[in-house]
C-alpha cells in the first residue's frame, strides 16, 4: 500500500497545464490567467482633475484671497484648448484634463463664482487635486500575473487597461462514471436493493467548483463489457474519473474492464483510511484516477487527489492547506494507514481551535462529512494521543 504523499507525486507527475483560450472580460470570472496581462494604455492618460473645483497657477495665489478671471470650462471628456496665464482660472471637474500652464485645483468649496471671475479663498500647492498622467499604471506595466484567479476587481483592472479580452486555461474537462447494479440518479425512485448515485453529483459540483468542467458518463452497471462501452464516452477528455467498483472482489471489474481499454496501471491500493481502494493509471495520455464507491471515501480522496490533479491542469500550484488545533478528545494510536477523522473545530476555554472527531466515521455516513469543519489527519503509526495534543487538520471549508 502506497502512502498518501507518494501516491499524490506519483498521480501529479508529467501532468501539464491544459492549453489557453481566449475569452471576452464579462466571461472570464474565476478563470484562471495563462499569461501575463500588460496595460494597452497609460491610466490617467493625462494629468486630470481630482476634485470639482479651479484649475489655476500657483504663482497667482500668493496673496490670499485672490480674484482670477474665468477663461473657460474643462467639464470631464472636453479638455480646455487654451492655457491658463496669469492671473487666469479655468472651471474644472473631476476628471478633466488639468489644462496648460495650471499647476493645481482649487476646490470648489474653496472659492466663490462670481460668473466671469473666481475669488479664491485659500491656497493650494503645485500638483494639490490633480492624478498626474500614469498614476495608476502606464502603458506595458504587468497588471495580472499568469496563474491569478480571476476576481471581480482583476477584471476592473483588465478592462480599465483596455484588454477587453483574457486568455484564460481551459477548463478541463473531467468524466465521471459512476459504477454499481445498485445506483440509480437522483429524483429516480429507487426499487428494492436500490441506492441513490450521489457521488456522481458531489464529484460534479467538486470539479466545477475547482474550475473544471464534469462530463457525466452516467452509471455503469457492474459487468465488465457495460463498463468499457461506458468508458468509450470519455474520449478526448483530460482526465477520467469513476468512482466504485472498488471493493475487495470487486475491483477487477472497474481495473478489468479500464485495462481491456488499455489502462496503463500506476497503484491501485493507498495506505489511507477512508479510502485504500484507490486507483490511479492512464488510458493513452488520459490519467484515470478510480475511487472508492462509499460517498465519504469517495470525496475525501477526491480533496486529497483530485483537488491537486485539477489545480495542476490549470497551472496553478497545489494548495494543501492544513490548520492546527488540539484535539478535543484522547485518541487512541494510529495503525499503517493515515486517518483523516471527520470533525467539528470550534475555540476551546483556552481560546485555541479544538478538533473534535464527530462520533461515528462510517464511510457511508454523508450527515457526518456535511456536520464536520475539518478532516483531523492522523499519520500511519501515530501514538496514542491524549487530550489537548496537536494535531493537523484539513480544513472543508469552500466546498
Ligand atoms: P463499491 O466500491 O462499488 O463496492 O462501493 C462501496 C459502497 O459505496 C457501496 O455501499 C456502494 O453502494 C456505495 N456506492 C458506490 N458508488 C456510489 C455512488 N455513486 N453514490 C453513492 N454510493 C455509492
Ligand atoms: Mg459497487
Amino acid at each position: 500500500m502506497l502512502p498518501v504523499a507518494e501516491a499524490r507525486a506519483r498521480i501529479l507527475a508529467g501532468v501539464q497545464p491544459v492549453t489557453a483560450e481566449q475569452v471576452a472580460l464579462p466571461a472570464a470570472l474565476d478563470r484562471i490567467l495563462a499569461e501575463d496581462v500588460l496595460a494597452r494604455l497609460t491610466h490617467p492618460p493625462m494629468a486630470v482633475s481630482a476634485m470639482d473645483g479651479w484649475a489655476v497657477r500657483t504663482a497667482d495665489l500668493t496673496v490670499l484671497p485672490a480674484t482670477l478671471r474665468r477663461v473657460g470650462t474643462a467639464p470631464a471628456g472636453h479638455p480646455f484648448a487654451g492655457t491658463v496665464g496669469p492671473g487666469e482660472a479655468v472651471r474644472i471637474f473631476t476628471g478633466a484634463a488639468l489644462p496648460a500652464g495650471a499647476d493645481t485645483v482649487v476646490i470648489q468649496e474653496n472659492c466663490t463664482d462670481q460668473g466671469d471671475r473666481v475669488l479664491v479663498r485659500e491656497g493650494s500647492g503645485p500638483g494639490r487635486w490633480v492624478r498626474p498622467a500614469g498614476q495608476d499604471f502606464t502603458a506595458g506595466h504587468v497588471g495580472l500575473t499568469a496563474g491569478t484567479r480571476i476576481g471581480v476587481r482583476d477584471i476592473a483592472l483588465a478592462a480599465a487597461m483596455n484588454v477587453p479580452w483574457l486568455m484564460v486555461r481551459r477548463r478541463p474537462r473531467i468524466a465521471v462514471l459512476a459504477t454499481g447494479d445498485e445506483l440509480v440518479m437522483p429524483g429516480t425512485a429507487p426499487a428494492p436493493g436500490q441506492i441513490i448515485s450521489s457521488n456522481s453529483l458531489a464529484l460534479a459540483a467538486l470539479i466545477h467548483r475547482l474550475g473544471g468542467e464534469p462530463v457525466d458518463l452516467g452509471i455503469a452497471p457492474d459487468d465488465a463489457a457495460a463498463l468499457a462501452t461506458h468508458l468509450d464516452a470519455a474520449r478526448g477528455c483530460d482526465l477520467l474519473v469513476t468512482s466504485g467498483g472498488a471493493s475487495v472482489g470487486d475491483h477487477d471489474l472497474v481495473r478489468t474492464a479500464l485495462q481491456a481499454r488499455g489502462l496503463h496501471l500506476a497503484f491501485w491500493k493507498i495506505a489511507m483510511r477512508p479510502g485504500k481502494p484507490l486507483m490511479f493509471g492512464h488510458l493513452g495520455d488520459m490519467p484515470v484516477l478510480g475511487l472508492p464507491g462509499n460517498p465519504v471515501s469517495s470525496l475525501v480522496c477526491a480533496l486529497l487527489f483530485l483537488r491537486p490533479l485539477i489545480q495542476t491542469l490549470l497551472g496553478l500550484p497545489v494548495t494543501d492547506r492544513r490548520i492546527a488545533a488540539a484535539a478535543a478528545v484522547d485518541l487512541p494510536a494510529n495503525d499503517a494507514r493515515e486517518d483523516y477523522l471527520r470533525a467539528t473545530l470550534a475555540p476551546g476555554a483556552d481560546g485555541h481551535l479544538q478538533a473534535r472527531p464527530i462520533a461515528r466515521q462510517d464511510s457511508g455516513m454523508l450527515t457526518g462529512l456535511v456536520r464536520a469543519d475539518g478532516l483531523i489527519i492522523r499519520p500511519p503509526l501515530a501514538p496514542a494521543l491524549p487530550a489537548g495534543g496537536p494535531v493537523d487538520v484539513m480544513p472543508l471549508d469552500g466546498i
